[in-house]
């Protein structure tokens, strides 16, 4: 599974289509902020013509990640084993800034640090005078620079729902890996999420030990950082002898999947065939009856689900089952989300964000949802800053509503014929 990033950069013809799908060089224009103008910065690093410098790094973390360019590459290369070399020659070199060091090397691996230090946010977010919309705040805190968020959660979801979630007869049993979104902001998501595949007859396992999923220590070039939370990660699933895991996020599917075998190798190999991103798992393995509502509603393809799994029909065919569907325009444009990227240029996630939301609101929809919390966040910023009449949630959030209705019609039925 080592994929070498000089064999990828060798077959490199610099044909350019990658500016006609890559969403920050569509913005911005610049050479230095696409795939083959940091392929060309890396072949001139690596033959010294230049040397590390702000403007260089600047570009390695202008990119944001998404893929798209690999996808349509007509000469296959793998972008992403080129920019993971990228971010690790700018840590190497100019070295990793000091707080985010800490936290990844000492936060992240311990989870009851991590939980007082989100502790101790969330009664910041509750003391600080912060202006909102909707239900995000703009805080000005270290870190988050104009970046609006949601409100944490008070109790987290491992601490909520942490532990077995047993039904009758189980036709199988899967951990779920909630990522720290989901853990620390968005609890309803893994609530659904339980609850959905318990009404599958799925039985659920909410590992405590799981951490992060490393991917922002991976983002800042930290391998150290990533593979000690990587290796951790896979102690805590593997000790609970699950046929599947389910994650709710596309990046963390996509690290569990995809990223875990370019550190942890072979040994992780098992565990991967068994990663499933929740949409994809219930097709796969189960089946429902839904009651469709009236409601409007339309699909936003997070980038990692869609360019690098391959996953789109999926969390669409559940919509189609939970109400009026309607296709959305651009859906697997990107939303302008994504970790480290929309923390360091905030001014570019709101350029492309703003794009999604005009396509949202063309749509009509009432609800738009997507299969990852990043992504719901992100929009989630969108539609309140323009105060739109639409709500945004997780794709399970809709089919778990759907699920209890059919339920409902189900038992009124057959009390009907009953009497
Ligand atoms: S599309 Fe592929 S081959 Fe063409 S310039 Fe971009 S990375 Fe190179
Ligand atoms: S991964 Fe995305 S942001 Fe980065 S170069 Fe490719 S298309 Fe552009």
């Amino acid at each position: 599974m080592s994929l070498n990033w000089e064999e990828e950069i060798a077959k490199c013809s610099m044909c350019g289509k990658c500016h006609s799908v890559c969403p920050v060089y569509l913005e911005t224009g610049e050479e230095s902020m696409v795939t083959r103008g940091r392929i060309s910065l890396a072949i001139a690093l690596r033959d010294h013509q230049i040397t590390m410098t702000e403007a260089l790094k600047d570009s390695v973390f202008s990119c944001k990640k998404c893929l798209r360019c690999c996808k349509i590459c007509p000469s296959d290369v793998n972008f992403e084993i080129i920019i993971q070399h990228l971010l690790y020659s700018v840590a190497e070199e100019m070295g990793i800034p000091l707080l985010p060091k800490l936290v990844f090397r000492w936060v992240l691996p311990r989870r009851w640090l991590f939980n007082l230090m989100l502790k101790c946010a969330g009664i910041g977010q509750k003391i600080m005078p912060a202006k909102e919309r909707g239900l995000m705040r703009h805080l000005p805190m270290m870190f988050l620079g104009d970046r609006w968020i949601p409100t944490l959660s008070k109790d987290s979801a491992l601490k909520q729902f942490g532990g077995v979630h047993k039904v009758a007869n189980p036709k199988m049993r899967v951990a779920f890996f909630t990522g720290c979104l989901i853990n620390y902001v968005y609890t309803d998501i893994a609530e659904a999420v339980i609850d959905v595949l318990n009404r599958l007859d799925i039985e659920v396992v909410v590992p405590k030990k799981q951490l992060c999923c490393s991917i922002p220590a991976l983002s800042l070039g930290d391998r150290k950082a990533a593979t000690t939370i990587m290796f951790k990660n896979q102690d805590a699933m593997k000790e609970e002898k699950v046929d599947a895991v389910v994650a709710a996020c596309g990046t963390c599917t996509k690290a569990l999947k995809h990223d875990y075998l370019h550190v942890l190798e072979d040994s992780w190999q098992e565990m991967s065939d068994k990663v499933y991103d929740i949409s994809e798992f219930i097709e796969k393995f189960t089946e429902y009856k839904t009651e469709p509502s009236e409601e409007k509603l339309t699909y936003h393809d997070p980038c990692h689900l869609f360019w690098a799994l391959d996953i789109h029909d999926q969390p669409r065919d559940q919509l189609k089952r939970s109400g009026n569907y309607v296709e959305l325009e651009g859906a697997s444009n990107c939303c302008g989300g994504g970790g480290v990227f929309t923390l360091l240029h905030y001014d570019l996630t709101v350029k492309i964000m703003n794009k999604k939301i005009d396509d949202i609101e063309k749509s009509g929809a009432d609800i738009v949802t997507s299969n990852c919390p990043g992504c719901v966040m992100q929009i989630s910023d969108g539609i309140a800053g323009r105060d739109l009449n639409v709500k945004a949630m997780h794709t399970i959030q809709v089919l778990r509503k759907s699920l209890i209705d059919g339920s409902k019609r189900q038992l009124k039925e057959e009390v009907e014929v009953a009497s």
